[in-house]
């Protein structure tokens, strides 16, 4: 069967309706044939855009672009907005691939536009490869459930930032973060419920501690996030928010409110110490804070100091 794929214009700043047929710019097929090569070089979207722009932009002059994918949360720009713009949908039979604006500050032609739609069409494949290598690596390093990253994220990101931290000589704080008595919300509300809780407490964390790329899920309803460039005193202010963002949720089934806490354990990477240790510490010293009583911030300061008291 023929796949039928379509780049359907929207809307442009030019005309109402427009005649498609009428093609004064005189498209070489040799520049088409380089872009479709070109396509084919990389599987990263915004390298794409940034090939399509150069191409089209040997027969098309472009002020600037920006790539819309609503139900991806994905939105690029590059160049700058200007005043007039053409908007295009890109479709398969199967996928939608987003939407295209291109913009400039003169008024695009006819014949211009003719010329982009055609050119659009070399985009659509590689631009759905683009999307499905994207979605691939979302799975491969995302926790489906939370939206935060998972193990084989974190140690990559853990090898990553210790490398820094040493290089750099910049602090690096680890912290764990382990939701109260989780189990009596599983056990009073279901398990639905608490899958949701657990990914409002990750979207809570993500947001807070501004570390979208930093926050992974441990466990089950642990969570750790890794503080680059940040001492002991700074974690600690960023925990102590956290967790009161996390006991400020309210969490809502019919007209039941649900609350949760967490209590959170910090280590300091210490010279020569290794990934291991790091997280051996931290969660020391979260054991420590469900010790002292759940919902609140302990440090491996505070053990030392309890050991020695
Ligand atoms: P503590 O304050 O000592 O941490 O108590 P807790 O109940 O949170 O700890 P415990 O380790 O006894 O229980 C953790 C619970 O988390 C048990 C498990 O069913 C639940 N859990 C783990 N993963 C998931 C998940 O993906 N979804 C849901 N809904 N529950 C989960
Ligand atoms: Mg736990
Ligand atoms: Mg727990």
């Amino acid at each position: 069967m023929q796949e039928s794929n379509q780049v359907t214009p929207l809307h442009s700043s030019n005309t109402a309706k427009r005649k498609l047929t009428r093609i004064a710019i005189q498209e070489d097929p040799d520049l088409r044939h380089k872009l479709i090569h070109a396509l084919q070089t990389s599987l990263d979207l915004q390298a794409l855009l940034e090939i399509f722009v150069k191409y089209l932009g040997q027969q098309v002059r472009i002020g600037g672009l920006s790539y819309r994918h609503a139900a991806r949360g994905i939105h690029l720009n590059l160049g700058r907005d200007n005043l007039h713009h053409c908007d295009y949908r890109l479709i398969t039979p199967r996928d939608n691939l987003g939407e295209i604006r291109f913009n400039r500050a003169k008024r695009f032609s006819e014949a211009e536009l003719a010329c982009i739609e055609s050119l659009l069409g070399t985009l659509i494949y590689p631009l759905r490869n683009a999307l499905q290598y994207k979605d691939a690596l979302q799975a491969a390093l995302f926790d489906p459930l939370t939206g935060a990253g998972n193990r084989v994220a974190m140690d990559t990101a853990v090898r990553r930032e210790m490398q820094m931290s040493q290089r750099y000589e910049q602090p690096l704080t680890l912290m764990m973060i382990d939701l109260d008595h989780f189990k009596k919300i599983n056990d009073c509300y279901g398990h639905a419920l608490g899958d949701e809780v657990l990914h409002e407490v990750a979207q809570t964390i993500m947001l807070v501690a501004r570390t979208t790329d930093m926050t992974f899920r441990y466990g089950g309803e642990e969570f750790s996030v890794l503080l680059s460039n940040t001492d002991m005193n700074g974690a600690i202010i960023i925990a102590e928010r956290l967790r009161d963002a996390i006991e400020g949720l309210d969490i809502q089934q019919g007209d039941q409110h649900l609350t949760v806490t967490a209590s959170i354990g910090l280590a300091q990477l210490q010279k020569d110490m290794s990934a291991k240790n790091l997280f051996e510490q931290a969660d020391k010293a979260l054991y420590h804070a469900k010790r002292e009583g759940r919902n609140r911030v302990s440090t491996a300061l505070d053990l030392q100091a309890a050991a020695q008291a």
